[in-house]
């Protein structure tokens, strides 16, 4: 059977360049960084190299990288971290209700420990507004958090004018950058960003590696107590292995960047024209054109996302859906909800996230397939049939 896969928003597969780069720090150059002899010294000349790749790909300095284990980790670490470096100047978060939960939960925490967060609502694209910024910040913020892409609508929020609007008041900014870092371009210093969260996953790099950027002279508590890696920012051994597959990984989303924008970008347009001329009655979720160039959803009414997830999937099509039946309390997508869409609505959702080795050929299997799905679950549907009536 056709195998397609169009879900690299919840992850990628590993390019096999990245393998090879890291397969050596398994073996023969398996030392512990933090040792003195020749095998650490090895290592830690990955880990260094590792880290000056990483920081010149986003226009920072070496010192102002701190791997991690992945995104949740840094985003944990960002809010957690400055909320307690700061807590005696201030008590005030300021988020957004679209971001990952990597954010909110944390971001929930620190309401239960004192702390005051404000969750800014989004437009029906799911764009935060600079005006809506402005009013919400207090003299006690001392922390503003804006994903730069949703990783289910796509949408990009405007980061420089709201990391503008941080800057001028003196507040940190952080952006969890776990779907844009390695797809889109960017410059801290450009774009006034703080901290900066990235997953090396989502890249085609491997999975349990990540890093957080954090400007030099920033106010962060540690995360991780034990050793002194990471100058004393994050503790545990380093994981050289995903750490010289992240900084390859990212040596290739540098070279690929431009090809990939473009290519993609151009089936996403497709399928942005193609889905809503071939199944009536669906609705683009997200921005029309501030979107990742990968990324495409679309709420498909009257039918549940699952159920055309799992149709799809036996046809070899796998892709994700913001439907949340995975979740004990049955609630669709906290993003979807947060965009103005009804609860049925929400429940028929497709998100369709495209990647390195999409190709043309996918995307017309996806058409042929979709259709005759949604109109066989349509067919099933009593709100399709009570719709009119
Ligand atoms: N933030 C966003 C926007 C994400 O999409 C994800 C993963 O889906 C994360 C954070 C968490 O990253 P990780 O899987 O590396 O912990």
């Amino acid at each position: 059977m056709k195998k397609v896969y169009l879900d690299y928003a919840a992850t990628t597969p590993a390019d096999p360049e990245v393998i090879s780069a890291m397969e050596p720090y398994f073996f023969e150059k398996f030392g512990n960084a933090s040792s003195l002899h020749a095998y650490g010294q090895e290592a830690k000349k990955a880990l260094e190299d590792s880290r000056q790749t990483a920081a010149e790909f986003i226009g920072a300095h070496p010192e102002e990288i701190v791997f991690t284990s992945g995104g949740t980790e840094s985003d944990n670490f960002a809010l957690l971290g400055v909320a307690y470096a700061l807590e005696k100047k201030g008590n005030h978060i300021i988020t957004s209700a679209i971001e990952h939960h990597a954010i909110i939960e944390p971001a929930k925490f620190l309401e239960k420990k004192g702390f005051r967060v404000t969750y800014l609502s989004v437009d029906k694209d799911g764009m935060v507004s600079p005006e809506d910024l402005k009013k919400a910040i207090t003299d006690k913020t001392i922390l503003i958090s804006i994903m730069q892409a949703n990783n289910e609508i796509g949408t990009l929020q405007p980061i420089a004018r709201l990391a503008h609007i941080a800057k001028e008041k003196g507040i940190y900014f952080h952006t969890d950058a776990v779907q844009t870092f390695g797809h889109i371009p960017i410059n801290v210093n450009e774009l006034n960003i703080d901290l900066l969260s990235l997953s090396a996953h989502k890249f085609y790099g491997p999975k349990g590696v990540g890093a957080l950027y954090i400007r030099k002279g920033t106010r962060i508590e540690t995360f991780m107590r034990g050793g002194d890696q990471e100058r004393g920012r994050r503790a545990s051994t380093h994981n050289i292995t995903g750490i010289a597959g992240c900084a390859r990984a990212i040596q290739l989303c540098q070279k690929n960047m431009e090809n990939e924008i473009k290519f993609q970008g151009t089936l996403r347009d497709r399928l942005i024209k193609e889905i809503p001329a071939k199944i009536p009655e669906v609705r683009l979720n997200g921005h029309p054109t501030e979107r990742l160039p990968n990324n495409v959803n679309f709420s498909i009414k009257y039918i549940e996302g699952e159920s055309m997830l799992l149709s799809l999937d036996m046809l070899g099509i796998a892709l994700s859906t913001g439907s949340a039946c995975t979740s004990s309390s049955l609630e669709p997508s906290h993003v979807l909800l947060a965009i103005g869409l009804d609860h049925a609505t929400a429940h028929g959702s497709l998100r369709i996230t495209l990647g390195r080795w999409t190709k043309e050929s996918d995307i017309d299997y996806l058409l042929e397939k979709l259709p005759p799905v949604v109109q066989r679950l349509r067919s099933m549907s009593p709100l399709y049939e009570r719709k009119d009536t």
